[in-house]
């Protein structure tokens, strides 16, 4: 049965999610935070994944911070773990604020009329974002003297990291500004590292990390691939077989062209599925151990392969689509992030927990 709802349709595409991957990715990730406690990113519906079979998963392996970014997303995975574990990183819109302190959430306070809001609508514990040099969200350094951020109930103190990924001064600057801020500020804990910032070293952790994309798979620095599984599966069933004659345009805008007679399958997967246009001409898929690059543009329900190496293979097989994150990434002109959150509900979704 796919997640629609339907039973009983036979299924295009298949999503094969490895829920012992997903836990032991943030089992590394905890190690690798040393000391420091480790959250979970789980905005944008746990990436793409499913927030709710996410957090169920982490919260039994005891992670007991959850970063969202919209309200919506808090209250949807409210019934699965304490509501005062889950964050709202977006902060804090004026027709939420009742509604998030009625329920528990911690709103992250990312400007000086959120703090006013915030205290004004009675305080109690919250998150603070520091802008310590990305110009996205959070207070400037200057605006933390402010007296009204003197009286906030500070639980988690926090910055982002603009360019973890990257070997770059701007790091270490963004490191000085918010060890600045955390000697004038009370809070319960500090956070500062995403998934790339733990691997930055000890002095990147605080007290809690926020990682994201490596739990679900995702390799932000070479450093990482050692202790990260692969979640997130992708696989096609093939709908028809064809021989090619030379000179026979393939796909929408013939952007490729039979050089020579081929066979070639089309599957039942597309742009609609999250596989997006960036894999024209330049993705692959598998059977069993033979690939079958991606000929012409990807449609909206239908990818052509060559499938000239393939003896064997018929009508309704299943063929496995190259997603690894980091080559499929460099496929598509993708970031890891995208593909992750690009992923549709169309296909057809199976989690596994060995
Ligand atoms: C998305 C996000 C994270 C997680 O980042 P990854 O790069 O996916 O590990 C952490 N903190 C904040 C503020 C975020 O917006």
């Amino acid at each position: 049965m796919n997640e629609n709802g339907d039973q009983g349709w036979a299924a295009q595409s298949r999503l094969d999610l490895d829920g012992s991957a997903l836990v032991a990715n943030w089992q590394a990730l905890a190690r690798l935070s040393g000391d420091a406690a480790t959250g979970a990113a789980v905005k944008a519906d746990g990436y793409g994944l499913g927030a709710r079979e996410v957090v169920r998963r982490l919260a039994k392996a005891g992670c007991r911070d959850f970063f969202v970014a919209h309200a919506a997303e808090a209250a949807a995975i409210a019934d699965l773990v304490a509501p005062q574990s889950i964050s709202i990183l977006n902060g804090l819109l004026n027709e939420d604020i009742d509604q998030i302190r009625a329920r528990g959430f911690r709103p992250v306070l990312n400007s000086l009329p959120q703090v006013r809001r915030w205290i004004e609508g009675g305080g109690g514990p919250c998150d603070l974002m520091i802008d310590s040099g990305m110009a996205r969200l959070g207070l400037s350094p200057e605006q933390v003297a402010a007296p009204e951020v003197a009286s906030l109930e500070i639980d988690t103190l926090m910055s982002h990291l603009g360019s973890a990924e990257e070997d770059t001064v701007r790091n270490a600057r963004q490191l000085s500004v918010f060890r600045d801020i955390c000697a004038q500020l009370p809070a319960r804990r500090r956070s500062l590292a995403n998934s790339a910032g733990i691997a930055l070293g000890p002095d990147y952790r605080f007290d809690l990390t926020r990682p994201g994309l490596a739990i679900y798979g995702g390799i932000p620095v070479p450093s990482m691939a050692q202790h990260v599984r692969s979640v997130v599966s992708l696989s096609a069933r093939v709908l028809q077989l064809r021989e090619l004659n030379t000179g026979d345009a393939v796909g929408y805008g013939a952007t490729f062209v039979a050089p020579h007679r081929m066979r070639s399958a089309t599957l039942g997967i597309g742009y609609a599925d999250g596989y997006l246009r960036g894999f024209s001409n330049s993705g692959s898929c598998r059977w069993h151990d033979i690939a079958l690059p991606v000929l012409g543009r990807v449609s909206m329900d239908l990818l052509i392969v060559d499938a000239g190496n393939a003896e064997g293979l018929q009508e309704g097989d299943w063929v496995a689509v190259d997603y690894d994150l980091p080559t499929a990434s460099r496929q598509s002109g993708l970031s890891q992030y995208e593909l992750l959150t690009g992923l549709r509900h169309r296909s057809e979704r199976r989690w596994t927990d060995s």
